[in-house]
């Protein structure tokens, strides 16, 4: 290895990977985080929903035990990364109500209602006019919802200057660079092969460049992160002086969604597509977008439309993380965060950071090893 050394590289300055270099950097690591564009990926792209209880799925309970732990989380992980940045994050504890246009909808809500009790969810399910008295920019013909009070947002761009801040004042290295590899010597990853021909060093590397994280050199193909590009198109608004807020809390229906943010800013969203690396805004997308938010919320016509907006999900092959050794000592997995990946920045980097001190990964993160495809696929379970 020619450049210097450290005891954790991290590839990847998304919120995944700011975060795990902030937290090694708090336990005492000395740490780098090399990425050529820190925030470009997923990360600003995002709505910053903390939703584990409205975004849950059949099929994926561990996942929403991890989701639910990181939500739990997030007031003490905010507060003292607010402390450490000296900046604000935008945390903000407002619940979410989801709403049923017509029958159809409030039907499916009334599914969806049935399958969070069984999990024992915190969720109200609410008449039409009671999600009108929550909410009065409501659409008058909305049918029924279910209010769920621990569903918050974060503004996902502030956490992110956050993060790079709270690194940048401990001591990580955030260097604008772009990782090409790992080197892999005698079986093990000793460190990170930079552009223009430069290394650096890393007792332990961790990958969490998202949905990137398949592209570097080094690995044998059997252990590259089977994560991909899934394109999310959104919209940012803004409400001009005058104009009443459109909503105090998270309002989603099926297809959209809608996130006030307190100062005035609306984010709407979002498409979910196939479509690779292509980040192209469609006419289609706005439209889609406009028109799903003006049936929940007739007054979004009233906003400025500031930003268009498309980004790429890390997705994995089950829509849960990869979170843990590669099978190459001296080499971790942080990515395949798909839909959720701001809400679990806190039990990444925490779960990541332990797993490289204690040499342990801890109970919470081992249903996400990153293996586990690869041993299916060889037949070894
Ligand atoms: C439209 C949309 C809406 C979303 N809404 C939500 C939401 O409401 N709530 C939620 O929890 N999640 C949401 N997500 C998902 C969330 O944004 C992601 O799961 C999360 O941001 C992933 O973070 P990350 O750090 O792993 O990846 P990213 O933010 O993509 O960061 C990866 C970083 O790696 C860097 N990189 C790539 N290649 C290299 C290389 N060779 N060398 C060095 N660095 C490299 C990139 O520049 C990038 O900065 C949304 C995503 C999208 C697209």
């Amino acid at each position: 290895m020619t450049g210097r050394s450290f005891d954790v590289v991290v590839i990847g300055g998304g919120a995944v990977g700011l975060a795990v270099g902030w937290r090694c950097r708090t336990r005492g690591l000395a740490v780098a985080v090399v990425d050529p564009a820190p925030g470009a990926g997923a990360t600003g792209a995002a709505a910053g929903m903390l939703a584990p209880v409205t975004e849950v799925h059949y099929g994926e309970d561990h996942l929403l035990e991890l989701c639910l732990e990181s939500a739990r989380m997030y007031p003490g992980f905010v507060e003292e990364l607010e402390t450490a940045s000296g900046r604000s994050t935008g945390y903000r504890r407002s619940g979410t109500l989801l709403v049923a246009r017509d029958a159809d909808d409030n039907a499916a809500l009334g599914e969806l209602y049935a399958f969070q009790q069984e999990l024992g969810l915190d969720v109200r399910r609410l008449r039409g006019r009671e999600c009108l008295e929550l909410e009065p920019g409501l659409a008058p013909s909305v049918r029924g919802g279910i209010f769920v009070a621990g569903d918050h947002q974060i503004d996902n761009r502030a956490l992110h200057a956050a993060l790079v801040a709270a690194c940048e004042r401990s001591g990580v290295e955030v260097m604008r660079r772009r990782a090409v590899g790992v080197v892999v010597e005698g079986g093990a990853c000793r460190g990170v092969a930079l552009d223009r021909d430069d290394t650096l060093g890393a007792e332990v590397t961790v990958l969490a460049a998202g949905c990137w994280s398949g592209s570097l050199h080094g690995l044998p193909q059997e252990l590259v992160p089977p994560v991909r590009p899934v394109k999310g198109q959104l919209l940012h608004l803004r409400t001009p002086p005058g104009i009443p807020p459109l909503a105090e809390r998270n309002v989603r229906g099926l297809e959209v969604y809608v996130v006030p943010r307190a100062d005035g800013r609306v984010v709407v969203g979002a498409t979910v597509e196939e479509k690779g690396f292509d980040t192209t805004v469609t006419a289609g997308a706005v439209l889609d977008l406009l028109r799903g938010a003006f049936e929940l919320l007739p007054g979004v016509t009233e906003l400025e439309l500031t930003e268009t907006v498309a980004g790429l999900r890390p997705g994995s092959p089950d829509n849960a993380p990869l979170l843990g050794p590669s099978g190459i000592e001296g080499l971790l997995i942080a990515t395949g965060h798909y839909r959720n990946g701001i809400l679990l920045t806190p039990i990444t980097a925490e779960g990541i950071a332990e797993a490289i001190v204690a040499r342990k990964v801890p109970a919470v993160l081992e249903p996400f090893d990153p293996v586990r495809f690869t041993a299916r696929a060889v037949g070894h379970d």
